[in-house]
């Protein structure tokens, strides 16, 4: 069994196997019996994945995917001004370069990373944005070089999380902050497991399960300790925004438009009324920042 890859123990129990049809082989997505972290315990390595997302073919850039993105992006478009001084961002897993065409607009120096050749071909001809191609650990950027890293939905696809929050860290100057969009495991564990108990009644109600599951599942504790482990401070967990877009072929379109506004009033009211205690939204934003010289 793969190990933690926060805190390295071997110990950890089956929440549920992989549907069959899914990328992922048929393994188990696990949760840590020490420190928590949900992940998928087939071990895959970046050599294994990025020729996946070399290769990936989106065919569903139509104008509500559009809309539906471009209404995320422009919540942590707001989040940057805060830290922009050098005037330099990297957007990792940068897909077609939407974020990145919004922070170009705002005068940022633009770097990204993007394994699929659809999307870099993309921002390039659409926005005149050349996105590379490495892994972020291979790229190299100079110390403290970046005010701003984002990770929009990635760091729960990759192999090796822990290192690209190090590498992230290391190439950030002091003060420089981290954005992190991931989904919540806190909401997507449990609506899944509601969705395999009633599929045992019906199978077509697996298609309307919208949970999402790579290769982790972080929440508000786990993304924190990672952090910290990794050089940040000022780790702040709050509701992401959410994306009502589904893709063409789901047969959940409409219904994913009305019912993602409810989950999202419903998750957020709960987060207000504890006080930011219960986070259960499906989706998390997550801001650390890179400690100040002498300071912690
Ligand atoms: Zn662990």
């Amino acid at each position: 069994m793969t190990s933690c890859n926060l805190c390295g123990s071997h110990h950890a129990h089956l929440l549920f196997a992989n549907d069959a049809d899914t990328m992922s082989p048929p393994e188990g997505i696990v949760q840590c019996a020490n420190c928590g972290l949900v992940y998928d315990n087939l071990h895959v390595s970046n050599p294994t994945i990025i020729p996946q997302y070399e290769n990936r073919k989106y065919d569903h850039l139509s104008q509500d995917w559009i809309d539906g993105r471009q209404a995320v992006f422009q919540c942590y478009r707001n989040l940057l001004t805060t830290f922009q001084k050098q005037n330099r961002i990297l957007d990792v897993g940068a897909g077609h370069g939407f974020f990145l065409a919004m922070c170009q607009e705002m005068g940022w120096e633009c770097h990204g990373i993007e394994p699929s050749n659809e999307c870099r071909r993309f921002a390039a001809d659409r926005f005149h944005i050349e996105l590379g191609s490495h892994v972020l650990e291979d790229v190299k950027y100079k110390d403290g070089y970046f005010d701003v890293v984002t990770f929009f939905n990635v760091l729960d696809q990759l192999p090796d999380p822990t290192s690209a929050l190090r590498e992230a860290s290391r190439i950030l100057r002091p003060g420089g902050a981290v954005i992190i969009r991931c989904a919540n495991a806190r909401f997507h564990v449990p609506v899944k497991k509601t969705f395999l108990a009633l599929s045992t009644i019906s199978q077509k109600i697996r298609n309307f399960d919208q949970t999402v599951f790579h290769l982790y599942a972080f929440d508000k504790r786990t993304i924190a300790r990672m952090l910290t482990e990794a050089n940040f401070n000022n780790v702040t967990v709050f509701p992401g925004t959410l994306s009502w877009t589904a893709s063409h072929d789901s047969p959940i379109g409409s219904l994913k438009k009305l019912l993602t506004p409810l989950i999202g009033v419903l998750t957020g009211s709960v987060y207000r009324l504890t006080l930011g205690n219960i986070l259960l939204t499906p989706s998390l934003t997550v801001v650390a920042t890179i400690p100040m010289p002498g300071k912690n």
